[in-house]
């Protein structure tokens, strides 16, 4: 069934488990995303990001999304996923996505603040969640985070304060992609900022973590990780043994399918989620 982001990050929150984002660009990637969830009764997170647009048009992927969301067995939340302008976050709110995420963290904290504080306006009038980003997660392939684009709690306390976001994302030492050297977490900045605030904390960049680092982020308050560059991982290398053992396209679709819905079964299993739906 379709669920609000709220619906599952707060047990997730008091229980300390994750639910997990998948970023899906096509109904392939969804149907093994959804399929994971339900074989293992856990609510889930299905979204897509702004920057993956060229790869899966907006008004053609939203459809199927709600629609896999509705027939699910489990709760799932619709997610835009980095909405970088406040136009398009407005369009996916509009074609029905139940939260989205507004990230301002390119533009100075007054703007990031402005901005994200009308997006919750709108988002909440329409009975919807925003995830909001104070600091700055990088791009792996950028180098490693730099040390002053880390959230602080007394930023998080203020942004939360001021923009009323449901969930926030915080910047403790992951990138996005794939890293080059392995990422150095700031867990005692994450306790502090869970001390902090009441709001549901989301790290983004989760591919390519380590089990211990999932488990000790997850124990010290996360509530929502992003992952998207594992399931891609995972199907490309399930197509590039389809294509060197000669089989068909459609074989090599359903061996993607099943691969991805083992990547994400995985991630479920170890953020703490399965039986939870
Ligand atoms: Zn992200």
């Amino acid at each position: 069934m379709l669920a609000h982001l709220n619906d599952v990050l707060l047990p997730a929150q008091k229980g300390h488990y994750a639910v997990g984002l998948f970023n899906t660009t096509d109904t392939d990637m969804l149907q093994a995303a959804i399929q994971a969830a339900e074989q293992l009764r856990s609510p889930i997170i299905i979204g897509t990001a702004e920057v993956l647009l060229p790869y899966g048009d907006l008004p053609l992927i939203a459809p199927s999304v709600i629609a896999a969301a509705q027939r699910a067995s489990v709760p799932v939340v619709v997610h835009y996923d980095h909405g970088l302008t406040f136009e398009r976050c407005v369009q996916a709110l509009r074609l029905g996505f139940t939260s989205v995420m507004f990230d301002g963290s390119a533009a100075s904290p007054q703007e990031n603040v402005e901005q994200t504080r009308e997006i919750v306006r709108i988002a909440h009038a329409l009975g919807a969640t925003v995830e909001g980003e104070i600091g700055h997660v990088g791009e792996a392939a950028g180098g490693d985070a730099a040390q002053d684009a880390y959230t602080t709690p007394q930023q998080a306390v203020d942004f939360i304060r001021a923009t009323g976001v449901d969930a926030l994302a915080v910047a403790i030492g992951t990138a996005h992609g794939v890293y080059k050297h392995k990422p150095k977490l700031d867990i005692g900045r994450l306790q502090a900022i869970r001390a902090a605030v009441n709001t549901p904390l989301v790290l983004h960049g989760g591919s390519g973590l380590s089990d211990d680092d999932f488990r000790r982020t997850i124990q010290e308050g996360i509530a929502k990780v992003n992952i998207f560059t594992d399931l891609c991982l995972a199907g490309a290398e399930a197509m590039r043994q389809g294509i060197q053992a000669g089989l068909s396209y459609l074989e090599i679709r359903n061996k993607k399918v099943e691969a991805i819905c083992r990547a994400v079964s995985e991630k479920i299993a170890l953020f703490g989620s399965a039986g939870k739906a």
